[in-house]
C-alpha cells in the first residue's frame, strides 16, 4: 500500500516514540536524525524497551542473524509497550520486506529511501487500517538525504553522514542492494551542519559514509576538498573521520591529516583478507602490497595515529596458507586495532554460491587468533602512549567505580577518577598507567602541563 491511498489521517497528537539500531554507525546516526525528526514534531522520545506507542527498529543486513535479531529486537521493545506499533526500516527491511512484515506485531516496512521521512508518515501509519509496505525503488535513490545525530540522548559525540551507498560490487557485500548508488552532501550544506553540530554543544564530530574514500560532492569535489574545507573552518571541536578504503586514501589525505588542528590523527581501513587471491575474489581494488604501502605511509607521516582494520575470516576457499598470509601482513603492519569478522554467506550476492565453503568451526578458530593478536597490539598501543599528554572527552561514568570512560583524540580508551557531576568536556591528561585494555589519566592543569612540557601550547581539544 502506498501512502497517497489514505484518506484519513487522525488530528495531531503527541506520541511517544522508541527508537533503536542494528548495525553501523551509519544506522546509529541515521536514527539519531529519524529521533530528531519526532522531537522537532512535538513528539516525545523515550528509551526503547519502555511504554511508547511507535516503536522504530533501525535493522541492518550485515550481521549473520539479521532474522533473528530483527525478531528478538521487536520483541523486546513490544514487552515494554505491548499496545505499540510497530515501524521496521534499515538494511534488513530494504532486502527482505516481506519476512519484515510477517514478524509478530509489525505496522510497517520503510524502504532505506523514505526511512528518513519516517516522523512525517508516522500518523498515516498509526492510522492505517492494514499493514504497510513503504518501499521505493532502488533506483530512485539518487537524491542524498543527509542525517546528523543529534543531543536528544546527552551524546557527547555527534555524527555527520556526508556520503551514502557505494558504486563497488564487492563480492560479499549486501550495501550496494540496500542502500543504493554512492551519493553525497554537498559541502556548503556540511559546512552548515557542523556548526549546528558545535552550536549544540558537541565536543567532537565523526564524518561518515558507505565508502567515504569516493566521496564526491553534487559540485564534483572529493574528499580532500571536504578535509580542506573542515580545516580551514577552525571549529572548536574535533573531528574524526569514518572508515576509508586504502584504494582511496591518498598522500594527499594523509597530508592534510597530518598538519590538520581539527581532525584527529585516527584512520578505519578495511584490509579484509592478506592473500592477493582471496582480494581478487572479494573483488577488492587493491592488492596486499598498495595495502602496505598505505599503511607504511600513514604511519611515517603519524606515527601516533590509531589505525583499525577490518577483516574478514573464512570467506569461500580461504586456505590455511591464505589465512596465514593475512596473520604474516598484518604482524608486519603498524597498526593499533582490528575489528574482525567472521564470513556468513549472505543471499544475493556472489560470494554465497562460490564453493568451497570454509567449515564454520575454522571460520570461528581464525577469527578468535586474530582478535587475540588485536588483544597484543591495542595493549602494546596503550603502553606506547604511556607519558604523553593527550586531550580526553569523557563518555560514560560508572558510579560504583567514580570512574569515567572515554577515548583520546588518537582513540586510547582513557579512565579517570572523577565524581559524577564533572563537566562532560574535553580536558588534557597525562596518560600513567595501562591495565585491563585502558589507560588510567590524571588531568592536569595549565600549571603543571607548563612544567611538564614547556613548550606546549595548553587549553582544551
Ligand atoms: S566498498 Fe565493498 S564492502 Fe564497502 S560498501 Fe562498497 S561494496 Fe560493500
Amino acid at each position: 500500500m502506498r501512502l497517497s491511498e489514505f484518506h484519513r489521517v487522525p488530528n495531531f497528537a503527541a506520541m511517544r516514540v522508541a527508537l533503536t539500531t542494528l548495525g553501523c554507525k551509519l544506522n546509529a546516526t541515521e536514527t539519531s536524525a529519524i529521533e530528531r525528526r519526532f522531537v522537532d514534531g512535538g513528539h516525545e522520545v523515550v528509551e526503547y524497551g519502555q511504554p511508547a506507542d511507535l516503536l522504530v527498529v533501525n535493522t541492518c543486513s550485515v550481521t549473520e542473524q539479521a532474522d533473528t535479531e530483527c525478531r528478538k529486537i521487536v520483541r523486546k521493545g513490544l514487552r515494554g509497550a505491548p499496545d505499540a506499533k510497530v515501524v521496521v526500516t534499515g538494511c534488513y527491511a530494504q532486502l527482505k520486506p516481506d519476512d519484515v512484515l510477517s514478524i509478530d506485531g509489525v505496522k510497517a516496512v520503510v524502504g532505506t529511501a523514505s526511512k528518513l521521512r519516517i516522523a512525517d508518515m508516522a500518523m498515516e501509519i498509526l492510522a492505517a487500517p492494514q499493514k504497510m509496505r513503504i518501499m521505493e525503488p532502488l533506483t530512485r535513490m539518487t537524491q542524498f538525504t543527509s542525517a546528523r545525530s543529534s543531543r536528544v540522548n546527552s551524546r557527547t559525540r555527534a555524527f555527520i553522514k556526508v556520503q551514502d551507498g557505494c558504486d563497488y560490487s564487492c563480492s560479499f557485500c549486501t550495501i550496494p542492494l540496500a542502500r543504493g548508488p554512492a551519493r553525497a552532501m554537498p559541502l556548503d550544506q556540511l559546512r552548515e551542519e557542523l556548526i549546528a553540530v558545535v552550536n549544540e554543544g558537541f565536543y567532537e564530530c565523526v564524518i561518515s559514509g558507505i565508502n567515504l574514500g569516493e566521496y564526491e560532492s553534487p559540485g564534483g569535489e572529493r574528499l580532500i576538498d571536504l578535509l580542506r574545507m573542515i580545516d580551514s573552518m577552525q571549529l572548536p571541536i574535533r573531528v574524526r573521520l569514518g572508515s576509508i578504503e586504502p584504494n582511496t586514501l591518498t598522500s594527499d589525505i594523509i597530508d592534510v591529516v597530518a598538519q590538520s588542528r581539527t581532525i584527529v590523527p585516527h584512520f578505519h581501513i578495511p584490509l579484509q583478507s592478506g592473500s592477493g587471491r582471496i582480494l581478487r575474489a572479494m573483488r577488492r581494488r587493491y592488492n596486499p602490497a598498495m595495502y602496505r604501502s598505505v599503511i607504511e605511509r600513514l604511519h611515517r607521516a603519524l606515527p601516533d595515529a590509531a589505525i583499525g582494520i577490518d577483516v574478514i575470516t573464512g570467506f569461500p576457499g580461504e586456505t590455511e596458507v591464505e589465512f596465514n598470509e593475512t596473520v604474516s601482513l598484518l604482524q608486519s603492519l603498524p597498526w593499533t586495532y582490528l575489528h574482525v569478522f567472521t564470513y556468513s554467506e549472505r543471499a544475493n550476492t556472489d560470494a554465497a554460491s562460490m564453493s568451497d565453503a570454509v567449515d564454520v568451526v575454522v571460520r570461528r578458530e581464525r577469527t578468535r587468533r586474530l582478535r587475540d593478536l588485536s588483544d597484543v597490539r591495542t595493549q602494546e598501543f596503550h603502553r606506547s602512549q604511556l607519558g604523553s599528554v593527550r586531550t580526553f572527552l569523557p563518555e560514560g561514568h560508572d558510579p560504583s567505580t567514580r570512574t569515567w570512560t572515554g577515548w583520546t583524540e588518537n582513540h586510547v580508551a582513557v579512565r579517570l577518577t572523577g565524581a559524577a557531576d564533572m563537566p562532560k568536556r574535553p580536558m588534557r591528561v597525562l596518560l600513567v598507567h595501562e591495565h585491563s585494555g585502558a589507560v588510567d589519566a590524571q588531568v592536569l592543569d595549565d600549571a603543571s602541563l607548563q612544567q611538564l612540557y614547556p613548550s606546549l601550547r595548553t587549553g582544551t581539544a
